[in-house]
């Protein structure tokens, strides 16, 4: 058995549910790879081998090594079953057709991680919010976009089918961060000539709920507008 975690949902993202309550030492428990972000949506979060890293909107990357510090949405998982994979010439579009077309992706959870060269990365940071918060679609408006040319680093993140696609991201959703750990975010589009890495599909979602905070408990979903919000907020270039 192969297990994604994922903490918190993205329908209570979208309604600014943004306040943190699983703290980066249980979520550890779950997994040693993954994505996120912080309370207050503060930044993207790449998470390697247990090593936590925060990019913040100026884009500054921070390694995070306060456990109780806490995240109102993460995914995350310990590899199992990876398989190796080699790509030439890649890039978002690739990705999102005959990557997921060959591996048959559509109706699965699947974890990719590349790394290498790129010739081009743009990523975008969401900027960290104070109460009352607004909604996602909000913020979305108003992100930090940042680019980078011949850059060595590594893409991670997970894919979802389109019927999950109000839980979390439907379709890929992936972060970068470089080599050298100075620059991260939510990848919006990349290029590159050869990238390898492993990929993994899980046979099981484990979807933890944050059922002691009040703000979840209370907040009413928009089911009319929740997708395209959605859409918007966490989509990709390409
Ligand atoms: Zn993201």
């Amino acid at each position: 058995m192969t297990t994604l975690y994922e903490h918190g949902t993205l329908a209570a993202l979208m309604a600014g549910n943004f306040d943190g309550t699983i703290t980066v030492s249980d979520l550890l428990k779950h997994g040693s790879m993954g994505i996120g972000t912080f309370t207050g949506l503060d930044g993207e979060v790449v998470i390697l081998n247990n090593e936590v890293y925060q990019a913040v909107s100026s884009g500054q990357v921070n390694h995070i090594i306060d456990m109780d510090a806490t995240m109102p949405f993460a995914s995350v998982h310990f590899p199992a079953e990876q398989q190796d994979i080699t790509l030439r010439n890649v890039n978002f579009a690739k990705l999102n057709n005959d990557f997921v077309k060959e591996h048959k992706l559509a109706n699965v959870f699947a974890f990719l991680q590349l790394s290498g060269e790129f010739k081009h990365v743009k990523i975008r940071i969401a900027p960290k919010q104070e109460k009352p918060y607004p909604t996602l679609l909000d913020v979305a408006q108003h992100q930090p976009e940042f680019t980078a040319e011949n850059i060595s680093g590594t893409i991670i993140g997970y894919y979802a089918p389109d019927i999950f696609g109000t839980i979390t991201a439907a379709g890929w959703h992936l972060h970068f961060i470089s080599d050298d750990r100075q620059f991260a975010g939510h990848l919006l589009a990349f290029d590159a000539p050869k990238l390898t890495g492993s990929f993994e599909i899980f046979d099981n979602l484990e979807q933890h709920l944050p059922i002691h905070n009040k703000e979840f408990r209370a907040s009413e979903v928009d089911m009319a507008t929740l997708r395209d919000g959605i859409a918007i907020s966490e989509g990709n270039a390409e």
